[in-house]
């Protein structure tokens, strides 16, 4: 293909992305509140003003409101335009160049896959829920991909792996703290990402998000953020390592050799 055609169907691709982004933004701020995402048009959280057309354009319109309700005058958050953004230009760079029907399916199931990641990342470390019907989709996208692409064997043992593993550590900490530790969206999480990774993929996230979470919960106190006996939300943690996992496989693998080496030396 020209690369000035390409380049053409990239900028349709980085509209569109930030558009379906805008979208993610309603998912976003409606499912933790129950609130229906087709009906209602969109009001400003703060002065619950209609929000025109015109000032929902994704990216631009915050840029010309200069990150600011039209009405009210208050803030607009900056994680908004961050997914519209961040969507877009995922879908700007791997828009394939080629149309075959490969190249259209593997697009549209990584790029669903990215939506619901950074859907969920953001729901849960605004409200520490990991809502049941994303959590399902992604089951169901990587139960497909897997039987197209991988004997039974590795998404059913992955599975179920991701699974019980997650709730056996759950139970047994219940049994000693007398208190949750993980909570059930995560276990339900590790179950569906078990489907895509595998036995030893998901047994890898595991010990990498639990990392990661000890990380970020140890920073978080440090720097008197949170409270230490209010549970971290997790799920980020688990769907960074897994994000890593599924779109840099390479990278993941040669991080796990170095920290292996690590800690056998
Ligand atoms: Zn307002």
């Amino acid at each position: 293909m020209d690369s000035e055609i390409l380049i053409f169907y990239r900028g349709m691709a980085l509209v569109f992305g930030s558009m379906i982004g805008s979208f993610l933004n309603v998912l976003i701020y409606r499912l933790p509140r129950d609130i229906s995402f087709t009906l209602p048009r969109s009001r400003c959280p703060s002065c619950q003003t209609l929000i025109p057309w015109y000032q929902n354009i994704p990216i631009l319109a915050f840029v010309l409101l200069r990150g600011r309700c039209f009405s009210c005058k208050n803030k607009i958050s900056l994680i908004y335009p961050s997914v519209e953004l961040l969507v877009g230009l995922f879908a700007f760079f791997t828009f394939p160049a080629d149309f075959s029907f490969g190249a259209i399916l593997s697009f549209t199931f990584f790029f669903s896959v990215f939506c619901v990641f950074i859907t969920h990342f953001v729901i849960d470390f605004q409200h520490q829920i990991l809502p049941n019907g994303l959590t399902l989709y992604l089951a169901l996208v990587f139960l497909m991909y897997s039987c197209l692409a991988k004997p039974w064997t590795h998404w059913a043992i992955g599975g179920a792996v991701g699974f019980l593993f997650p709730l056996a550590v759950a139970w047994g900490y219940y049994l000693l703290k007398g208190r949750e530790g993980l909570g059930a969206g995560d276990i339900k999480l590790y179950g569906a990402l078990g489907i895509y990774l595998g036995p030893v993929g998901i047994l890898q996230n595991i010990f990498f998000s639990s990392f990661v979470g000890s990380i970020l919960g140890f920073g978080f106190i440090i720097f008197n953020k949170m409270d230490k006996n209010k549970p971290l939300p997790f799920g980020p943690s688990i769907l960074i390592v897994a994000f890593v996992q599924i779109f840099y496989p390479q990278t993941f693998l040669e991080a796990a050799k170095l920290l292996g080496r690590a800690f056998t030396f």
